[in-house]
């Protein structure tokens, strides 16, 4: 079946819960055995079935179902944030003594956590070109590399790796490829048919897309499922049942709502790469993007999320600019229906590779407004940007 049926019929059972079209939300923590032999069993396997609310409940198993079939995953795991799909993912392939592989332009609060946390319990993290090459980071494995951590594009400046080539030299050394594949959703890029083991989404983005829960969900291949649902569980990780409907809701128009955010920032991204101001535009699925031609051969299509580089400009003309912005909002996070500009320091998040930009970067998330009133208000942004 086509992927826009499956995003509609995934996950779903009707006549386990009288009918209904939507999974109930059930509030749990105790769930209650009608024996002893009834609780034995159920403890030899407590990720199967209704045990405990921790552990799971229908809507959570509706949406890990649904999420998984969509990329192909044997599984999939529910985290209370996307950050925290994150951790329990380094997590299940931390101990003392590990390396991991990471990329440069990995997400902020993933690089804290290589280097506080992880390093903390032994684990050393080196960070590497997200444009390496496949022979160049096979160089960098050791008897020790355990984890291959990749961003693809990043969130904040867009590279695009070459997964299928860095996998490929990963699973070589028996190394687990982890992907963080929030930006692409499982729509536009199907990691696990391009090596990647374990891809994590922050669910808070597109699967919720109204900016209004945080989630995380991680689909794994069958080698790697019990490692991370048991490492999640270990660390006490759940999400509650209300988001996780949220996500399970939001899912099923990703296919209607990500063209419109893809078309929109296509057209935002174009328009401002031509205007007074801008110096470079960052966005993958434009032929002038460094890696497009990777983009081009393992991407099915591009969401709302890119930067732009201005020319270098005075703090106050910034702020000119940013505070008066009628439909871009400011703030963190992205994905939901709604519009968001975010002055961002990619060099300060960088250890392997300088970022090089003479201005300020602006990372645009499109949200589902029409694309006329955004070009007119980051028209007239600019405007005041240019004094
Ligand atoms: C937002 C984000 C995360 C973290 O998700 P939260 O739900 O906010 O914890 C992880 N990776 C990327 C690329 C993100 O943009």
């Amino acid at each position: 079946m086509k992927r826009a049926t499956r995003l509609v019929h995934a996950g779903r059972d009707s006549a386990a819960q009288q009918g209904m079209v939507n999974p109930p939300v059930y509030h749990a923590s105790t769930v209650l055995f009608e024996s002893l032999d009834a609780l034995e069993q159920a403890s030899k396997n407590p990720f199967e079935g209704m045990y405990y609310g921790r552990n799971g409940t229908p809507v959570q198993f509706a949406f890990e179902q649904a999420v998984a079939e969509m990329e192909g995953a044997f599984g999939a795991v529910t985290t209370c944030s996307g950050l925290a799909a994150i951790t329990a993912a380094l997590m299940s392939g931390a101990e003392q003594g590990a390396h991991f592989l990471v990329t440069d332009n990995v997400y902020g609060p993933t690089r804290k956590l290589c280097d506080g946390l992880l390093r903390r319990l032994g684990v050393t993290t080196e960070y590497f070109d997200p444009t390496i090459s496949a022979d160049a980071l096979e160089q960098r494995i050791t008897a020790d590399t355990r984890v291959l951590f990749l961003e693809a594009p990043g969130s904040l400046t867009f590279e695009i790796s070459d997964v299928p080539a860095l996998a490929e030299v990963a699973h070589r050394h028996d190394v687990v490829v982890m992907a963080d594949n929030t930006w692409a959703t499982p729509l536009y890029f199907d990691a696990l048919a391009h090596g990647v083991d374990i891809s994590i989404h922050a669910a808070t983005k597109y699967l919720v897309g109204h900016a209004d829960a945080m989630l995380g969900v991680i689909n794994c291949v069958e080698a790697q499922y019990l490692r991370v649902r048991k490492t999640a569980a270990g660390m006490g990780y759940c999400a509650g049942p209300d988001d996780i409907y949220l996500g399970l809701r939001g899912l099923r128009t990703l296919g209607q709502r990500l063209p419109v955010h893809e078309a929109n920032a296509r057209a935002l991204a174009d328009w401002l790469a031509d205007q007074a101001g801008v110096a470079r535009v960052l966005h993958p699925a434009r032929a002038d993007h460094p890696q497009h031609a990777l983009f081009a051969r393992d991407f099915t299509g591009s969401s709302g999320l890119f930067s732009v580089v201005l020319e270098p400009v005075d703090r106050s003309r910034l702020a000119a600019m940013l505070d008066h912005l009628e439909l871009f909002g400011m703030g963190f996070s992205w994905g939901g229906y709604e519009s968001l500009v975010l002055a961002v320091n990619p060099e300060t998040m960088r250890s392997a590779t300088a970022w090089q930009a003479a201005g300020p970067t602006l990372r645009i998330h499109a949200g589902l407004e029409d694309v006329d009133d955004l070009v007119a208000d980051l028209d007239a942004g600019l405007r005041r940007l240019r004094g």
